[in-house]
């Protein structure tokens, strides 16, 4: 299994820095939750940790289990979609059957029957059934579903998601959780649910934003002025 770590990681979009010397290290097959207010940064973390584009200062890099790490660079497309997934809050679904929408090139229709059940899809959607333009319409909470268990199919060795369980209910956030808990995958999961982050090995805290003082006008109770 790969492992992932973000080391002194620098980064912002305009002149403003969201990250600043941010250090996550995940170990080969470690569960790990990311928590933070909103405007924390853990959809840029998300995106970093993705590969999508590269930090302005800092590295992130995959490690291999024996600790030597494993060049693989943003442009290595093949190898790093092989290997990496990354399930996006409000993510697309292909339009099509359900089979067309979530299978990889080897998944059994056993194997899509049996993540629908467990993501508690089964009694929306079969493997035939018709999604997007012209088919059934789904709730947010489905389709949400269905990209996960699109990603699972994959079996990608790191799966990055942000905000999993945001959309579902208790019960269907609980079978998210679970299968989730039974993954071999190194996972990085965003949530802002306590439930789905107890299933985790371990929580990661991303803080809010500096909050910025004027040290020349410096707030004092009136009755001291
Ligand atoms: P996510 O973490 O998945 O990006 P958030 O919980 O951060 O989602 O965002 C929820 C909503 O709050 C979004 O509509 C987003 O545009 C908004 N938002 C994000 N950052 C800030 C911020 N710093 N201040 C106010 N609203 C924000
Ligand atoms: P979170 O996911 O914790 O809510 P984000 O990573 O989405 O935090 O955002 C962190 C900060 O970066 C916020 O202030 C947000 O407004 C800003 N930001 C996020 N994405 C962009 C973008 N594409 N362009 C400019 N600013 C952005």
């Amino acid at each position: 299994p790969l492992g992932l770590r973000m080391h002194g990681v620098g980064f912002g979009y305009d002149e403003r820095r969201v990250l600043d010397g941010f250090d996550l290290s995940i170990a080969p097959g470690e569960h790990v939750g990311l928590r933070g207010p909103s405007g924390a940064g853990k959809s840029t973390v998300v995106s970093l940790a993705s590969r999508l584009w590269d930090p302005d200062t800092g590295s992130v890099e995959l490690t291999s289990s024996t600790r030597a790490e494993v060049a693989i660079s943003a442009v290595d497309d093949a190898a790093l979609r092989a290997t990496l997934t990354t399930v996006e809050q409000d993510g697309a679904l292909f339009s099509g059957t359900v089979r067309e929408a979530i299978a990889g090139p080897s998944t059994t229709d056993a194997e899509i029957e049996e993540i629908l059940t467990r993501l508690g899809l089964a009694d929306a959607v079969t493997p035939d059934s018709h999604i997007g333009e012209g088919g059934l319409s789904l709730s947010g909470g489905q389709r949400a579903r269905l990209r996960l268990a699109q990603a699972v199919l994959r079996r990608p060795r790191i799966l990055i998601l942000d905000e999993p369980t945001a959309d579902l209910d208790e019960a269907s956030a609980r079978q998210v959780t679970d299968l989730l808990g039974t993954l071999p995958a190194t996972l990085l999961v965003v949530s802002h649910r306590h439930q789905t982050l107890a299933g985790m090995d371990r929580v990661v805290d991303i803080a809010a934003p500096e909050v910025y003082e004027t040290p020349t006008n410096p707030r004092r109770p009136r009755n001291h002025a």
